[in-house]
């Protein structure tokens, strides 16, 4: 018996050193430890507990900590992780978010869902909410001034090339009409204080301007973010004509690069240091006086080295007044820009995000954004 249970146990990580078994078959994180033993998949702990919440398809078990069945193992013998990738995601639409480890739980578990439980990458109808072209249905949107969710109408619709939303549900004029070549969309669970809360920020007149929306419902968030992917998706095939979804997938939505409080001053160096929060955002970094104001106060832009941009640890020596102990100074063409951190390691993160910025050469249309940003007063 015990004989027995050892040669099952062997063979069970055999199975883990096959290609293809070595991440987790969800959302890729490395050394999978966990296996479903009814989809025949190799998965993470995170991505265990949601399947755990489909037990009618799913039975998971520790790979080192639970007994396993001889005929548990045969049956993951004969599927594997490449095997189920085949069979499940035969027709995911180029456009379709694949979540990382490093995802929130809302994109892992609705991808988990809809992979295996509501099989839409097996039968593309089940794909209209986000393939359709046009989607209408009410969101809580986040009051600009007051902080309250309210519950509103909004329409994404690719024909017009908007996405609206409207303040009362009988109201023929949209309260906000936002262009879908100008449109992100981003999850930020922790930032909006909800599972489910999406950030959507569009550009009007080169400004930034935020909305925080959620759903109770982690499936109809999830389709609303892959609706605005396919339209920003469908918009860049036309205005790129000829270019490849491998160049286009990643110019979808964008996560940042990097957030959180740092303390800024003004251009003459002497108005003190104020605390903001501060928003990295491909070249442009943003800052608020709070994590959810509709509108940024002010923007950086961050170009390249060959353009004169530069990035230094510290501040000039003649920086006056009290402030946070880890300074960063970025260098523009046109003046210093003076930022402290609280802490050394935030200091080492923000510089890192600067640098990434600043060693990567600059693409024809983002000298239109600094064109724009030298010209502002
Ligand atoms: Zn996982």
């Amino acid at each position: 018996m015990a004989q027995d249970k050892e040669r099952t146990r062997r063979a069970l990580l055999e199975l883990l050193r096959r290609p293809g078994n070595s991440t987790c078959a969800d959302c890729g994180a490395p050394d999978p430890d966990w296996a479903s033993f009814t989809l025949g998949v190799f998965i993470c702990s995170t991505c265990s507990g949601i399947h755990r919440g489909i037990s009618q398809i799913s039975k998971v078990k520790s790979v080192q900590l639970d007994a396993w069945e001889p005929v548990e193992v045969e049956f993951i013998a004969s599927t594997g992780n490449d095997a189920a990738k085949a069979k499940y995601e035969q027709k995911v639409p180029p456009f379709y978010y694949r979540p990382t480890a490093s995802d929130c739980q809302v994109l892992k578990d609705q991808w988990i869902r809809a992979r295996y439980a509501r099989k839409e990458f097996i039968y593309t109808e089940r794909q209209e909410p986000y393939s359709a072209g046009y989607r209408e249905g009410v969101l809580w949107k986040r009051g600009r001034d007051n902080g309250q969710f309210l519950s509103r109408k909004f329409i994404l619709s690719e024909r017009e090339g908007v996405f609206k939303y409207f303040n009362k549900h009988d109201a023929r004029e949209p309260k906000a009409v936002m262009k879908i070549e100008c449109l992100n969309a981003t999850f930020q669970p922790v930032k909006i204080g909800n599972p489910n809360g999406l950030q959507v920020t569009y550009l009007k007149d080169n400004s930034t301007r935020n909305i925080f929306v959620y759903h109770e419902d982690g499936k109809e968030v999830v389709d609303w973010f892959n609706a605005i992917r396919a339209a920003r998706f469908h918009y860049l095939q036309v205005a790129f004509p000829g270019a490849s979804d491998v160049d286009l997938v990643p110019k979808l939505t964008r996560n940042y690069i990097k957030e959180g409080y740092m303390e800024k001053t003004g251009p003459k160096h002497t108005e003190g240091f104020k605390k903001r929060w501060f928003t990295m955002d491909d070249r442009r970094l943003m800052y608020f006086k709070d994590p959810l104001d509709a509108y940024a106060r002010g923007e950086v832009f961050i170009g390249s080295k060959e353009n004169h941009y530069l990035v230094l640890s510290g501040l000039p020596p003649s920086t006056q007044g009290y402030h946070w102990q880890h300074g960063i100074t970025i260098v523009t063409p046109d003046r210093k820009f003076l930022f402290t951190c609280e802490t050394e390691f935030e200091q080492h993160l923000w510089i890192e995000a600067f640098q990434k910025a600043i060693n990567r050469p600059m693409l024809p249309q983002e000298y239109a954004v600094e064109a724009h940003f030298k010209h502002k007063p």
